[in-house]
């Protein structure tokens, strides 16, 4: 995994602030403002607002069919309102900002095999302070190793489970859920 410090200054080289416009939290393309989340950071959620799971969160729109027609998904998202992320206000700005997912937490940017990809957003190309560079580096490399202990559990998870086949059934780190 890269080191934190060289992290830090790929994110510094490309240049970043947020401006706080609320683009990465709005729908500018098909589907561009679907956040997806685990179930530790719903949970953090719930814990932080008292809204419910269901307020929160929504199956991932990516559907796939098991042999007996049982329709299933991995993941969910932040649910939406029309074309914005259902936290973000009319000032464009994040009303669970404390606790906002990992995802948000480190947009533009994600870790690939330990190589930087950095999306379109215009808060980059500017110059990034130290303080906030080092931040998203740390949240960058947590995220990786975050998700990827999920998808350990989630396979775990799919390769024993009993699935509904009526209802549409979310695999998480938790189990499965169904709902319909
Ligand atoms: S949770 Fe906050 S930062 Fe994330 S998409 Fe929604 S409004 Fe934007």
């Amino acid at each position: 995994m890269i080191k934190p410090e060289e992290l830090k200054e790929k994110i510094k080289a490309t240049g970043f602030s947020c401006k706080m416009c609320g683009r990465c939290c709005t729908q500018i393309s098909d589907n561009s403002n679907l956040v997806m989340i685990n179930a530790p950071e719903i949970r953090r959620i719930i814990g932080g607002t008292g809204l419910s799971w269901d307020e929160i969160a929504e199956p991932y729109p990516e559907i796939l069919k098991g042999p007996n027609e049982e329709k299933f998904t991995f993941a969910w998202c932040l649910k939406r309102n029309g074309d914005k992320c259902r936290f973000l206000d009319e000032n464009s700005r994040c009303t669970i900002y404390e606790h906002r997912p990992l995802i948000c937490r480190t947009y533009p940017f994600m870790l690939e095999d330990s190589e930087l990809l950095v999306f379109e957003c215009p808060g980059t190309g500017v110059v990034a302070g130290d303080e906030e560079a080092g931040r998203i580096a740390f949240e960058l490399i947590e995220r990786a190793s975050f998700e990827q202990e999920e998808l350990e559990k989630i396979k775990e998870i799919f390769n024993s489970a009993a699935f509904s086949g009526e209802k549409m059934n979310i695999i998480d780190s938790e189990g499965v859920k169904t709902v319909g």
